[in-house]
């Protein structure tokens, strides 16, 4: 398993504020972009480069370009605050979209949405999914993708539950993720606790949404499915 945790203070700040029930949208956008560039960033530490000759203003060089193509998958909708910062530092990436949402009851992924051309035009994809929770939306984007032919696919959230990380470091163990922090569990919902409630709610505004609100009552297929998933670690 190759889970990076930010140890960044700045990190951890932005997250703090991130996280308090009281950030408005605005704000929480703000800092969705911000955090992402920092991940960003710290995630694409080890992406290949190649020499380039240059000349600057004052003589000729070698230079280093990045090698591989990039991809950015980008998880509808939660995913879609942070696309700008990832293409803030990389201009000329391509930017795919995948629609996947959570049954409510059964937490399983469910496809809507995918216009992946036939072969992969990348080799390096970045999934961008704020929340990494029971880590079944991040396996099945990662089966597509290696369908598709991704050679290396990194997942960047905010925030991991240890058993989304489990599920998705089971099924994929090549796949690095990179988050700003991994939190204590999944409640009976399938919400992180300690968490920032639902990230595609928080960034939109869109409270009113059904069933959204964290604390509502849990289904009790629901609560087996997160159970099932926390005795899943506790075997590994
Ligand atoms: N999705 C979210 O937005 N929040 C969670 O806590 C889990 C999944």
């Amino acid at each position: 398993m190759s889970l990076h945790s930010s140890g960044h203070p700045l990190v951890a700040h932005k997250l703090a504020i991130l996280r308090d029930k009281t950030t408005e949208p605005k704000k929480f956008r703000e800092l969705v972009r911000e955090l992402t560039w920092l991940l960003g960033y710290e995630a694409m530490a080890d992406l290949a480069t190649r020499p380039e000759p240059i000349e600057t203003p004052l003589e000729p060089m070698t230079a280093a370009r990045l090698e591989p193509r990039v991809g950015l998958i980008l998880i509808l909708r939660a995913g879609l605050g942070m696309v700008d910062a990832m293409l803030e530092l990389l201009p000329t990436v391509e930017v795919w979209h995948i629609g996947l949402y959570r049954d409510e009851r059964t937490l399983k992924p469910v496809e809507y949405y995918n216009k992946l051309p036939d072969a992969a035009t990348v080799q390096i994809c970045l999934i961008l999914d704020p929340m990494l929770a029971t880590g079944g939306s991040s396996a099945a984007t990662v089966d597509i993708l290696k369908e598709w032919g991704a050679a290396r696919i990194k997942q960047v959230s905010l925030i991991a539950a240890p058993e989304g990380v489990a599920t998705l470091s089971a099924a994929h163990p090549d796949v690095d993720i990179h988050v700003a922090a991994l939190d204590s569990h999944l409640n009976e919902r399938g919400y992180i606790v300690p968490g920032l409630g639902d990230a595609g709610d928080r960034q939109f505004g869109t409270f009113a949404g059904p069933a959204s609100e964290p604390g509502h009552a849990a289904d009790d297929e629901t609560a087996e499915v997160v159970r099932r998933l926390q005795r899943g670690i506790g075997e590994s």
